[in-house]
């Protein structure tokens, strides 16, 4: 599987290489250029899709032959929604996983109380959840994991060991913070995109559920 380190390594062997052609039989400096881009082509796509592994390795689904799926909502506690998905869950009989937001669940604490009353999972999901979560460096990042941590420890006595990083975006800064704080890193195999859809239609054919 791909991975940062390996490629980072495979490049710099390869621009070596190139160097030296480049030296022995005139080889164009410019096929440096195109390994540049293949670099960042990589690392982009390698930092949107956190089920590559490619910066830090996590859960994303569990025994394709289990017949059974993993159920987990973000940015919670809501107070709108939230209450809405207890009620259905309990109505089935079904768990899920909660990867609650910090601040959330200091403003929710009455609907994160019932999460945890009623038998859910809960996860970190950072204690902020800002727009430039990707850029910051590792300390900010750890100290917003652990801030999270914190908020969910003091009401479940225990922190959370699971982490899904905000928008699923996963870099080397969140890498170390999430192997200096010890936890495991989730992202899914299917991706409802709720936020973005415009009917209940839309995020049944996302995740292809038959009825
Ligand atoms: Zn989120």
């Amino acid at each position: 599987m791909l991975s940062f380190n390996k490629i980072n390594y495979l490049c710099l062997f390869v621009g070596i290489l190139i160097f030296g052609l480049n030296i022995k039989y005139q080889l164009s400096l410019l096929w440096l250029l195109v390994l540049g881009l293949l670099w960042i082509t990589i690392t982009v796509i390698g930092i949107f899709h956190i089920r590559w592994n490619y910066f830090v390795k996590g859960r994303h689904c569990g025994s394709k032959t289990s017949g059974k799926i993993a159920l987990t909502f973000d940015d919670g506690p809501n107070a709108k929604y939230t209450p809405i998905i207890l009620d259905l869950l309990k109505e089935y009989g079904a768990k899920a996983t909660f990867f609650c937001i910090g601040k959330h669940v200091e403003n929710h604490l009455d609907i994160f109380k019932r999460i945890i009353i009623e038998g859910h999972v809960i996860g970190n999901h950072s204690y902020c959840h800002s727009v430039n979560y990707g850029f910051l460096p590792k300390e900010n990042i750890e100290e917003d994991i652990d801030e999270c941590n914190h908020v969910v420890k003091s009401v479940l006595t225990k922190k959370p060991k699971l982490y899904r990083p905000p928008f699923g975006v996963t870099n080397p800064a969140i890498a170390k913070a999430v192997e200096s704080l010890k936890m495991t890193c989730c992202g899914w195999s299917i991706r409802s995109l709720d936020t973005r859809a415009t009917s209940s239609n839309q995020i049944i054919k996302r995740v292809n559920i038959t009825s």
